[in-house]
């Protein structure tokens, strides 16, 4: 079974095994270095409410977003399956 991870920054999907929440590789479409995240994570920043999010958050990396929102409590883990 394998599971698919989205780079941050431009959203190429890559599919994995791993099954944790987060890969670090370099994405074959822009060349991006860093977090590829869980698919199933980003559509809980579509929760995130309007007034929590910074002027520049569609701009930021989708590691950034999901880190920041889980700290400050907007989202939660519990209902995804990693
Ligand atoms: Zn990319």
């Amino acid at each position: 079974m394998s599971d698919t991870y989205v780079c941050s920054v431009c959203r190429e999907p890559t599919e994995r095994s791993y099954g944790v929440r987060y890969i670090v590789l370099t994405c074959p479409a822009c060349g991006w270095h860093g977090r590829h995240v869980h698919a199933s994570l980003v559509p809980l920043l579509e929760q995130v409410p309007e007034s929590e999010r910074s002027d520049d958050w569609e701009d930021r990396p989708l590691d950034e977003r999901l880190l920041e929102a889980l700290q400050r409590g907007d989202i939660t883990l519990r209902d995804t399956n990693v």
